[in-house]
């Protein structure tokens, strides 16, 4: 329904509004900024990397009784060490150290520090403890749907896309902006996932259709290209073992900055949408 252009009136297309969306962005980037804001060189790239769970939230219990929240904190160490250390990114932990933090509070984080790119880290666990490998999920298309509806219906919206202010834009407008922008934040998702899994088949085992859609909370920023990485099953005792080995943590890391840079190598990636 939403791609009936009779929805929205006759003489408003797709053209038309990236072409306004053009027009807004290019307005708001002739703004005259402050000396001390102005960037000195070329920008690096803002990754995002989210550890999952933390605090009075353990994640899933392993094996042997590890937790899902050590496991993807050190995990996310280990690659802000690695990414850190290329010099090519700014790189922003969502969570440090063994904290609670809300699902929707990740999202706002990394939309608060601009990312341009969100990798939230976790271990799964399932009934059977044969079942091991790797997977990398992004959002789903039916949550994105009731994503963009809920974003279109906020009566806040003014600070939604960067650089085009929504407060001023009817419910449809709003919704084919939104609509936009999500398209193009999962068409890079999809494109980070599908340069990451075979850099991670390249160190760990990865589960048969490894590249997953579902409707993850922290996978919602309508304007950051977002992927959750399942490292492995706590629940097998091999993946268990793996992932409690710093090791093997250091060479997720390595297929991870290597998928990164191939992705930001693409420049189009980089904001603005
Ligand atoms: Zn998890």
């Amino acid at each position: 329904m939403r791609d009936d252009p009779r929805n929205f009136g006759p003489r408003l297309d797709r053209r038309s509004l990236l072409t306004g969306m053009a027009a807004l962005a290019f307005s708001a980037a002739a703004l005259p900024v402050p000396a001390s804001a102005m960037p000195r060189g070329p920008r690096k790239p803002t990754v995002v990397i989210d550890a999952g769970h933390g605090g009075h939230d353990p994640g899933t219990i392993g094996f042997s009784g590890s937790l899902e929240k050590d496991v993807t904190l050190m995990a996310a160490r280990e690659l802000y060490g690695q990414l850190q250390a290329t010099g090519r990114y700014r790189t922003i932990l969502t969570r440090r150290d063994d904290t609670y933090l809300g699902l929707a509070q990740r999202v706002d984080l990394a939309r608060d520090v601009n990312g341009d790119l969100f990798i939230s880290m976790h271990a799964d666990s399932i009934g059977r403890p044969d079942i091991r490998g790797a997977s990398v999920y992004t959002l789903s298309e039916v949550a994105s749907d009731a994503q963009a509806a809920a974003l279109a219906q906020k009566e806040n919206r003014s600070d939604l896309l960067a650089g085009v202010n929504l407060a001023h834009q009817s419910r449809e407008v709003s919704r084919i902006l939104i609509d936009l922008m999500q398209r193009e934040t999962k068409n890079r998702s999809a494109v980070f996932a599908s340069g990451l899994l075979p850099e991670l088949a390249r160190h760990t085992a990865l589960i048969s259709s490894s590249h997953r859609f579902a409707g993850f909370t922290v996978l919602t920023a309508p304007d950051i290209p977002s992927v959750l990485m399942e490292m492995g099953y706590l629940s097998n005792r091999q993946d268990e073992q793996l992932l409690a080995s710093a090791a093997h943590r250091s060479r997720i890391a390595q297929a991870t900055v290597r998928a990164v840079g191939r992705y930001f190598s693409q420049k189009e990636f980089l904001r603005p949408l």
